[in-house]
């Protein structure tokens, strides 16, 4: 069976508005089948790295949390900290990025709340579901502790994945700094002996002797390290870096298991705009210029349904030739955006293995509002 999948283009007659359409496009898409009454809604977003302009605006944000209101629930905003050295890699630079960034409770109307907590470490091991490579998920508690989960996503390329959408959001997003270091890589940490000046920060707050002082650099056990990710947020030189080292197949699919985790036993919607679609994620520093022009905006309660249909509305657009892969725009046939911004991206695996393990299916019915 598809699964159904609404969109709206971004055109506006005078006098109407993009927020209004938004919200007429997830009403078309049933969001009212949710019971909101009293419930904790877990709005799951990323508020973009400072530099980065490319995110979703936080307009949307305000305008699904007063209709979430408005039927009786209880939304708060919420991302889980960053494993690497960046402005969000512990909740009180993540809560100024957000601010920074318009996320602000005045502007928003609901609070944010930095999902596992203080220093990345605030987690649920949750059991996956049909899980493969995953048995858990570490999760940020206050995601699991939610009622219902709405994502609202941006729609990008990504260095390792090829592409970030729904998945991505919900699964790699939710995931604490240990269930991000396991989604990435082997889940052992690595020193960069350039930026390491020694202090010992990581050692004193190693609970597992994972990491010791040998010359003046940061060493890491792997005999004993269990890669809870807690150095991560110790460190005042952002020398403690993952190694990123996972193939981007199982990154990919390992997302698709998370994702799992985060949606498998509560209500969820999902909301997915494809603009500005920047060659790299919203992570880091800047963006590149867009590669395709900006689509619409796609929603319905099947994430991966959601996202094949963005890849497939992706690649269809015409390559813009002042962009990163801007030599391609007049390329015969079929291109595949993923594949254009990282070539050894694998998003087909992880696509496959989310509808595997029961997810969603890649099928759907495109319904245009
Ligand atoms: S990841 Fe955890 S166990 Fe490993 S060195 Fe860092 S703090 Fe220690
Ligand atoms: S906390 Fe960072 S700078 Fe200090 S010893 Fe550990 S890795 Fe080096």
């Amino acid at each position: 069976m598809p699964s159904d999948v609404y969109f709206t283009d971004f055109r506006n007659e005078l006098g109407h508005s993009m927020l209004d359409k938004m919200i007429s496009l997830i009403k078309k898409a049933g969001i009212d089948k949710i019971d909101f009454k009293d419930k904790f809604v877990a709005v799951k977003l990323t508020f973009g790295e400072w530099g980065n302009v490319a995110f979703v605006r936080h307009q949307y944000a305000k305008v699904l949390c007063d209709y979430i209101k408005s039927r009786g629930g209880m939304p708060f905003l919420t991302d889980c900290n960053t494993l690497y050295a960046g402005y969000r890699n512990q909740a009180l630079l993540h809560l100024d990025a957000a601010y920074m960034n318009g996320f602000s409770p005045l502007s928003t109307g609901v609070h944010t709340i930095i999902a596992d907590g203080l220093r990345g470490t605030d987690e649920r091991d949750i059991p996956v579901r049909n899980g493969e490579l995953c048995k858990t998920a570490k999760i940020g508690s206050a995601i699991v502790e939610a009622d219902i989960i709405i994502s609202l996503t941006h729609f990008k390329g990504h260095v390792v994945t090829g592409y970030g959408g729904v998945l991505k959001n919900i699964g790699m997003g939710s995931g604490s700094k240990q269930g991000k270091m396991e989604m990435h890589s082997s889940g052992t940490p690595v020193i960069n002996k350039d930026k390491c000046i020694g202090c010992g920060m990581c050692s004193k707050n190693c609970a597992h002797d994972g990491v010791s002082i040998i010359d003046k650099k940061a060493v890491v056990d792997v005999k004993n390290c269990v890669g809870c990710g807690h150095c991560f947020s110790f460190c005042p030189k952002g020398a403690i870096e993952c190694s990123w080292k996972g193939a981007s197949a199982d990154v990919y699919r390992k997302i698709a298991e998370y994702t799992q985790a985060v949606i498998q036993d509560k209500p969820n919607f999902h909301i997915c705009f494809v603009k500005d679609v920047s060659p790299f994620c919203d992570c880091d520093h800047g963006n590149d210029s867009p590669v395709v022009p900006d689509i619409g905006v796609f929603a319905g309660f099947d994430p991966l349904a959601i996202d094949q249909a963005c890849v497939d509305a992706v690649n269809k657009a015409p390559i813009i030739e002042n962009s990163f892969i801007g030599k391609h725009a007049h390329d015969e046939g079929e291109h595949d955006i993923g594949h254009l911004v990282s070539p050894d991206s694998d998003w087909e695996a992880g696509f496959a293995h989310a509808e595997k393990i029961g997810i969603g299916t890649r099928d759907y019915r495109l319904i245009t509002l």
